[in-house]
């Protein structure tokens, strides 16, 4: 076995524990004599393992009793329309802070269903920082107020959780999800697709608070209705059965490997190596206001773009893929979630500085 090290921005690596668990289990789930993918969800086997992984995200992520987990499809890219959908409550519209490419997709997509408003935006700046919480317009007569807090393809970075008053904070954490402690109760929703920070794609998470579902516009697809999936603890029709499993697996390994604040540490002392390297020299750069750098997903240019194919070359001969970064921004982008451990990072930087000096 030669296993990479692997810098997609998901899906992602998967913690290796994980990986060698699932293939123990592949065959024979803990003596059912099946695989979890064989299986009927409303088997007793099933039951067993949806209800324990809720169980132990919400002890990792302190998820408070009135809030509700679901564990949905569609990706982060439905939950754009759901959101609206079923949070609108009949209002006229929501404020959306956009401070990248997913922001503003949601941002449209919303539009579809109520009037979609800019509260603020760091376009002007081509998303390289999150702008002044004192400077954003936000509506109080607003259904929600939505932010992505890491901004996967710009690298950049919410570091605190913005105060919206009474209105509810709705969070894409797609990219951040379980990176590091969550305070839950400042929040009324958020989600995320699983395949960076949480599992296999397929599976779609959303944390939402209870007294904000029962109120979907009617024309919300009844398997898309908050409160009919919660009422129906996610199994409303088939859910991502072998997703939901892979997931579970994965919050028992952050649970083992000491909670969200060990790997919140750990996420921080990743992103501060690459960061310190970066700023150390400049025949790399990275465009983001410090503040607000991502611990997720670090973007960063060759100061001669030529030599771009002969780096991507040299890291995959080095043992490294994914680091091509999105077209939207080119160069490249090192996204090193959860499972990417700190000798990956090291190893980035080792070969970073070797390129330098073969190349510099
Ligand atoms: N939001 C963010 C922040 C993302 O990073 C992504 C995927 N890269 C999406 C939304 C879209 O997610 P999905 O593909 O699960 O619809």
């Amino acid at each position: 076995m030669n296993r990479i090290i692997n810098f997609s921005a998901g899906p992602a690596t998967l913690p290796l524990p994980v990986l060698e668990q699932v293939r123990q289990d592949l065959l024979d789930w803990n003596g059912s004599g099946m695989s979890v993918m064989e299986m009927s969800h409303r088997d007793k086997e099933f039951m067993s393992i949806a209800q324990e992984s809720e169980k132990i995200l919400r002890r990792i992520a302190e998820i408070p009793d009135n809030y509700k987990v679901l564990f949905m499809q569609g990706g982060a890219t439905a939950q754009f329309a759901l959101i609206p959908l079923n949070l609108l409550r009949g209002k006229a519209g929501a404020d959306y802070v956009v401070t990248g490419d997913w922001g503003k997709k949601a941002l449209k997509e919303c539009g579809k269903y109520g009037k979609a408003r800019v509260a603020a935006s760091s376009e002007a700046d081509k998303f390289t920082l999150i702008p002044d919480r004192t400077g954003w317009a936000l509506d109080p007569d607003a259904a929600y107020v939505h932010i992505t807090p890491n901004e996967t393809i710009h690298g950049v970075e919410f570091h605190y959780v913005p105060d919206t008053g009474s209105v509810p904070l709705v969070a894409d954490m797609s990219s951040n999800i379980l990176s590091r402690p969550l305070e839950v109760s400042k929040y009324g929703l958020i989600y995320g697709g699983a395949q960076k920070n949480i599992g296999p794609a397929g599976l779609t998470l959303v944390i939402v608070r209870e007294d904000l579902i029962g109120h979907a516009a009617p024309v919300t697809p009844g398997v898309f209705d908050y409160k009919a999936v919660a009422d129906n603890e996610s199994m409303l029709n088939t859910p991502s059965c072998f997703a939901w499993y892979v997931s579970g697996l994965v919050f028992k390994w952050i649970d083992s490997q000491g909670g969200l604040a060990v790997v919140g540490e750990r996420n921080a002392r990743k992103a501060a190596l690459l960061y310190d390297y970066l700023d150390s020299q400049d025949f790399y750069s990275n465009p983001v206001a410090r503040k607000d750098r991502s611990w997720m997903n670090v973007p960063f240019t060759l100061a001669n773009p030529d030599l771009d194919a002969e780096f991507l070359k040299g890291s995959v001969a080095a043992g490294m893929r994914g680091l091509k970064g999105h077209r939207a921004v080119g160069g490249m982008r090192a996204s090193i979630y959860n499972a990417m451990p700190e000798t990956g990072v090291a190893t980035l930087v080792e070969y970073m500085k070797e390129f330098v000096r073969m190349r510099g």
